[in-house]
């Protein structure tokens, strides 16, 4: 059941915080884009995956490309609303087709990114036509003030002219990004933000809080004291809050940073979190078959020469030992209500368990362990706790 995850590295300016793999462009390389990503795959099919074994050349060759039904396609990014309609109809349809899946029916879930101001009627009508199913908004905050600060290239009222946009062209399948835990000085009202988010009726949302990331315009500013890093504080209440106020409409907190409603959950991010298999093309994206993990060259430039010259774009690759495949096991588990089953717990329990269950960090549920709001807060720890000793022994 392969899950495919496409980079589309571009976006016209750098946002204040943001440290992913982008090509800042005025003029978007479309053409050159798809025919890159088109050519990648190929060239990982005809390197026979198939009956590959780990052997003397190492991980690279030895990596399996998964194989069967497409079950889910990620466009992610940069910005994927950038690329002009029929660069964009190219590239799914030739994808689907590629693996035999068709846009007629939407048993495969195809998620796009969309910055908010991209999303024109026309672009809209083609993504629902080309199959694309699901969208992914980065609506951030509805304060223009913030999204000022924030370098965004869109002001509050595109939101929700977009997602009117998105559903008169059939596609209703919303996620809001919202970023909280934002510095003191900016009096960003969370719980104003919220209200408005859940006032559009969005069947998903991520809250992710801000991080200062090294090399960033935010980096910057805090390093030479022109704006206070953000507080633990803060970043806990605003946590602590949306889980209350979306829990008032009726939305389920199922992964740390992810909430819907009717269990439209994101099924392409569930994939990465129950640790299945997946294809990434294009620049940076990093592909798992289980077992090894590799990644490609983050920089476009980079990339679309060694594509062009025949060439893999491979970067690195590693084979995950079996240390850290059972802490990334725990890990993944504990940040999604599946929470991990008792039985991979320690016999006998950790004392830390305990801890945890006593101070309402996580609870039991049947025979699975699962994170309360409180115990996601400290998700990091928790890990730390459950398989420190494991790794030791
Ligand atoms: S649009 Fe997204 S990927 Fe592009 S700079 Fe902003 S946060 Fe980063």
């Amino acid at each position: 059941m392969p899950h495919l995850y496409l980079h589309v590295p571009f976006c016209v300016r750098r946002c204040s915080y943001c440290d992913f793999a982008i090509a800042v462009r005025k003029r978007i390389p479309a053409r050159e884009y798809v025919d890159a990503v088109l050519r990648e795959l190929e060239m990982v099919r005809a390197a026979d995956p198939g009956a590959a074994t780990e052997g003397p050349e190492g991980p690279k060759k030895s990596f399996r490309v998964p194989r069967g039904a497409l079950e889910t396609v990620y466009l992610g990014g940069g910005t994927p609303s950038l690329l002009p309609p029929d660069a964009l109809a190219t590239l799914v349809t030739s994808l689907l087709d590629a693996f035999g899946a068709t846009s007629s029916r939407d048993a495969v879930e195809v998620t796009a990114e969309a910055n908010p101001e991209d999303l024109t009627p026309e672009l809209a009508r083609v993504w629902r036509r080309v199959g694309i199913n699901r969208v992914s908004l980065g609506a951030q905050s509805f304060d223009d003030r913030v999204l000022t600060w924030m370098h965004r290239s869109h002001d509050a009222t595109r939101i929700a002219t977009a997602v009117r946009t998105l559903r008169d062209a059939g596609i209703d399948n919303i996620s809001l990004d919202l970023i909280f835990a934002l510095p003191a000085e900016l009096e960003r009202d969370w719980e104003r933000d919220l209200e408005l988010a859940l006032s559009l009726g969005p069947d998903h949302l991520s809250l992710y809080g801000l991080t200062v990331e090294e090399r960033t315009p935010l980096a910057r500013w805090i390093s030479r004291g022109a704006i206070a890093p953000p507080e633990d504080d803060r970043y806990a209440d605003e946590y602590l809050l949306a889980h209350v106020r979306l829990a008032a409409y009726g939305y389920h907190f199922y992964e740390v940073s992810n909430a819907c409603r009717d269990q439209r959950r994101s099924r392409h991010n569930s994939a990465y979190w129950s640790g299945r298999p997946y294809l990434g093309l294009g620049p940076a994206a990093h592909s798992y078959d289980g077992r090894a993990r590799r990644w490609n060259v983050a920089a476009w430039p980079a990339y679309a020469r060694a594509v062009a010259a025949g060439r893999s774009p491979i970067e690195s690759a590693e084979v995950l030992t079996p240390e850290q495949r059972e802490l990334e096991r725990v890990y993944l588990a504990l940040r999604t209500d599946a929470g991990l089953p008792v039985t991979a717990l320690h016999r006998p329990p950790l004392p830390s368990t305990a801890r945890w269950l006593e101070r309402g960090w996580a609870e039991l549920r049947g025979e699975r362990l699962v994170c309360t709001p409180q115990g996601w807060l400290r998700l990091d720890s928790l890990v730390r706790d459950l398989t420190e000793p494991a790794v030791v022994a």
